[in-house]
């Protein structure tokens, strides 16, 4: 029988998710749909409900469900509790459980460039959702030194308190950060600053940043922010958020298939469906 998998969101008509997925089941010849699914909050627990009883094998969940899915399912594992975020859910024997595979592709797709990012000196850019996910992430797959900067400090400072993994870190505000740039060697842009159609904008200036820096921006929209262009003009080697995009969306693949996918197609195959640009 089809398998059935999809997305719930609200928003969802944007969500390439649906591309991805269903390019990946045909790649693989897996007899599979992955639909996206409008389910608003007030809808969210019979919307889970519903996919339970019609047999879905998995599914995505993305803005604004990501932590209030979390009493609707059966089991999270531990990442994604202490996280307190689940993008992907499994249907593990007839009982939901949620993961988050956000953070860990996020590592991945860094992984994937260079395997010494593991020892740099590391700052993360704002404190929000994805932040937490990247820094526990990070923090779990053995990073050493990753300090965070936000605009509203005390959520930066939480950020670390929460975090159940060893990691040193401490909070810095912006100009601080500016100032010690050159400290990192890898800085990692999780704010929406940059985003369009904010395009002009950068979270901070990159006149002191290290050289050989490596920089990654988790926003695709558009595929190289300004914070990318000057970071790059000033040689650093750059990263955007097609990477943390399509190996999230892997994740999640090889969590319902045993499959992890060839990464690369999959980019590609993204960008085809974006039509090379995203603004
Ligand atoms: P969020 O939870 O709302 O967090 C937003 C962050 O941006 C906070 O740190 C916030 O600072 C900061 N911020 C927003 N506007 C600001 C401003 N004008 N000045 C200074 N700081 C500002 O959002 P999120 O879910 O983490 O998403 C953040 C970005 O990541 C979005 O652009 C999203 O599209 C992108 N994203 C990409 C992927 C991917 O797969 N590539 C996945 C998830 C998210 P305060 O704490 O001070 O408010």
């Amino acid at each position: 029988m089809k398998k059935m998998f999809g997305v719930i969101g609200d928003p969802i008509a944007h969500s390439m998710s649906p591309a991805m997925h269903n390019d990946l089941f045909q790649l693989h010849g897996i007899d599979a749909s992955y639909l996206p699914f409008h389910v608003s909050n007030d809808d969210l627990e019979s919307a889970v409900k519903g996919l339970k009883a019609l047999g879905a094998s998995g599914f995505n969940v993305t803005i604004p469900h990501k932590t209030e899915i979390i009493p609707y399912l059966d089991g999270i594992d531990p990442l994604a509790e202490a996280i307190g975020a689940v993008n992907t859910v499994k249907n593990e024997g007839g009982l939901f459980i949620g993961y988050n595979t956000d953070g860990p592709g996020f590592v991945k797709g860094l992984e994937s460039h260079a395997a010494d990012l593991l020892s740099r000196s590391a700052l993360i850019i704002g404190a929000g959702g994805a932040a937490r996910a990247i820094y526990f992430s990070m923090a779990k797959a053995g990073f050493k030194h990753i300090d965070i900067c936000n605009r509203t400090p005390n959520k930066a400072e939480e950020l670390v308190n929460a975090c159940p993994y060893k990691v040193d870190s401490k909070v810095l505000d912006y100009d601080s950060a500016e100032r010690n740039l050159g400290n990192y060697q890898l800085l990692v842009q999780t704010t929406s600053i940059g985003m369009h159609p904010d395009i002009d904008s950068v979270p901070l200036s990159t006149n002191n940043i290290a050289q050989h820096s490596f920089v990654s921006d988790i926003i695709y929209n558009p595929l190289q922010t300004k914070l990318l262009k000057e970071a790059s003009v000033k040689g650093a080697s750059t990263q955007n958020g097609i990477e943390m995009f399509v190996y999230q969306g892997a994740l999640a693949f090889e969590k319902w298939t045993g499959i992890f996918p060839d990464t690369e197609k999959m980019k590609a195959n993204v960008l085809r469906h974006l039509g090379g640009y995203t603004c």
